[in-house]
């Protein structure tokens, strides 16, 4: 945002937190056994991470559903459920997404058709994709990723890009991708540590 400025090429070759495959699915059934938060958990999931860490994604992915209508029905029309299903995915690095996002799809496909003893393809009325490439493009997160940098060790916290400019004054900056971190709770602390120090 700022093209006159040098990129924080250091903080920017950390690496980065994972990022998500999501599929937004319309389904027309509506399953009883199903609340509004579902996971469906890999049956090795320190594999999965192993994977992710090697940039691929598991062919056993832990799925994550929500389903809001459950709580809200005109979310959806009646019958039907509002699904969105998150697989977690390595941030992008060059990976062939045309190819690995129908794999991972026939593979969550399968993993829930057995774990709900019903065809799930046949039910998905629309669809819409959100992966690691769009997730940069609609928001600017580097490579997709969720959380901005990695928060892999004790000193991760301290590693991130600072709420400050030591070149600009009166710069600050709060959001995922900087100090403290990533997720909706860390963003509003990053925030207040703004407020405090500019009050
Ligand atoms: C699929 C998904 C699921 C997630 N689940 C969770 C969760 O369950 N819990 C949790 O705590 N966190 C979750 N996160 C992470 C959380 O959403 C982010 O950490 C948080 O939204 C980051 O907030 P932000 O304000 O830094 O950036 P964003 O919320 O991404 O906002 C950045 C905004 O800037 C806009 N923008 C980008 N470039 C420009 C530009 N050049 N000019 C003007 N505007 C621009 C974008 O359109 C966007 O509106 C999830 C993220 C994703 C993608």
């Amino acid at each position: 945002m700022l093209p006159d400025q040098n990129a924080p090429e250091r903080i920017l070759k950390q690496p980065k937190s994972t990022s998500a495959l999501i599929f937004y699915w319309g389904i027309r059934q509506s399953f009883s056994e199903l609340g509004v938060h579902n996971i469906f958990f890999s049956e090795d999931y320190r594999r999965e991470f192993a994977e992710m860490e090697a940039g691929k994604v598991f062919d056993d992915p832990t799925v994550y559903i929500n389903i809001t209508s459950k709580r809200e029905p005109s979310d959806a029309p009646a019958g039907g459920e509002n699904w969105f299903v998150m697989i977690n995915v390595p941030p992008n690095t060059g990976q062939n997404w045309e190819e690995v996002i129908p794999e991972v799809r026939k593979n969550t496909l399968k993993k829930l058709s057995r774990m709900l003893k019903v065809d799930v393809e046949h039910l998905i009325e629309s669809e819409e994709i959100l992966d690691p490439v769009r997730i940069e493009s609609k928001t600017a997160s580097h490579l997709g990723a969720l959380y901005g940098t990695s928060s892999n060790n004790r000193m991760a916290a301290f590693l991130r890009h600072p709420n400050f400019s030591n070149r600009i004054q009166d710069l600050y900056f709060c959001g995922g991708s900087v100090h403290p971190g990533g997720g909706i709770p860390l963003c509003l602390l990053s925030a207040k540590i703004i407020d405090e120090i500019t009050d």
